[in-house]
């Protein structure tokens, strides 16, 4: 999608500090990180959040699932603890209408979130 932040970041358009990218998936740094570790996960092809991911190929969920665990330990949270987190649509505080799950670590978390 032409308009779109992390279409342009996927196809190097965009700027950002990549952590890992597949065929399929694309990993890089939050550009206003919520803690010390805070990465974006974001399969390549646009699609708009998580009500739209189980219509796609399932290589694309297994993929997104295996990313997250690669920045876990690339980042070196993965034994420490980490949240995932896709915000979907207005009420779930999604501000990039693509799919994208935030990985965060480096603290401890607190619950219930806002
Ligand atoms: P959402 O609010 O949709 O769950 O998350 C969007 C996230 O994308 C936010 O945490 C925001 O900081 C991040 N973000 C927005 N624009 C950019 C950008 O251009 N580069 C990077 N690296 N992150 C971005
Ligand atoms: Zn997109």
């Amino acid at each position: 999608m032409t308009d779109c932040i992390f279409c342009k970041i996927a196809n190097g358009t965009i700027a950002a500090k990549k952590i890992l990218e597949t065929d399929t998936v694309v990993a890089f740094m939050d550009i206003a990180p919520q803690s010390p570790v805070h990465a974006l996960v974001v399969p390549k092809s646009h699609i708009r959040n998580i009500t739209e991911l189980s219509a796609q190929p399932a290589n694309i969920t297994t993929d997104v699932v295996a990313a997250i665990n690669s920045v876990a330990k690339e980042c070196g949270i993965s034994e420490s603890g980490f949240r995932v987190v896709t915000n979907t649509g207005d009420n779930g505080g999604q501000t990039v209408d693509h799919l994208h799950f935030h990985v965060l670590g480096g603290r401890s978390m607190t619950w219930p979130p806002g």
